[in-house]
């Protein structure tokens, strides 16, 4: 494939699969693949374990005098194809896709000192190009310049028995309607909050994959990024 290094943006709902996606398509270019949703878990990681969120309820003020304290930075890990994300120097990779973070999660990204200082880290590791970046405002905030930008979307009870399956995997205690009722109000929060809310960019292209498998999904990326690069 051409070797002109572009930025992908793939945006789009809670669970469909937009991580798997990006890394994949990363290994196939030589990208270096940012999954932005594991630094605002992070975050919402650290929030929980230093007093932050208390029964569910983010106390914003609280996390916003902690930023200053949380250094985030990845490390690629050969074993995964992917990089781990660290806190102030700990490995948190295994600890930040918990059903408690998940529920905390949108609270903490629509902090606008949050966003603001992810989005700049963003921005930096983005800076050389050869990119693929995951989250919900890559493509309209991030890198509203990107050269091809994907905006990801499924079936609802799709996503939600995906999420179900990889966390009782890990041996998770779930049910699958939590897991649900998650998917489907991180969905409404991210769409509706003030700042930054995850809406598809007028210039992305929209990708269906309820019934696609992971070969169809790259399948069908090629296509696009032939068009893109013209080869
Ligand atoms: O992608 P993932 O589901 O891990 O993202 C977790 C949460 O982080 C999202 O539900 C959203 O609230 C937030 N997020 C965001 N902007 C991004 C990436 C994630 O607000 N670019």
């Amino acid at each position: 494939m051409d070797n002109k290094r572009i930025i992908i943006a793939i945006d789009g709902h809670s669970s469909c699969g937009k991580s798997t996606f990006a890394k994949a398509i990363a290994a196939r270019l030589g990208y270096i693949f940012i999954d932005t949703g594991a630094m605002y878990r992070a975050v919402t990681l650290y929030a929980l374990e230093h007093g932050a969120i208390n029964s569910g309820i983010v106390d914003e003020s609280q996390v916003v005098a902690m930023l200053p304290q949380i250094e985030i930075d990845f490390r690629f890990n050969p074993q995964r194809g992917a990089s781990d994300i660290y806190v102030n120097g700990d490995l948190v990779e295994g600890k930040i896709r918990t059903i408690e973070v998940s529920n905390c999660v949108s609270a903490v990204s629509s902090i606008a000192e949050v966003r603001a200082k992810l989005v700049a880290m963003q921005q930096r590791m983005g800076e050389r190009r050869g990119v693929v970046m995951d989250g919900r405002d890559i493509g309209t905030v991030v890198f509203p310049e990107a050269e091809l930008k994907i905006y990801m979307t499924a079936d609802p009870m799709v996503r939600a028995e995906r999420r179900f399956k990889e966390l009782t995997a890990k041996g998770d205690k779930v049910t699958i309607e939590e897991i649900y009722e998650n998917v489907v109000s991180r969905d409404k929060a991210d769409m509706t909050r003030a700042i930054s809310p995850l809406r598809k960019a007028d210039d992305a292209i929209v990708l269906d994959n309820s019934h696609m498998s992971v070969e169809q999904q790259m399948e069908w990326f090629d296509e696009q990024y032939r068009r893109v690069v013209g080869c």
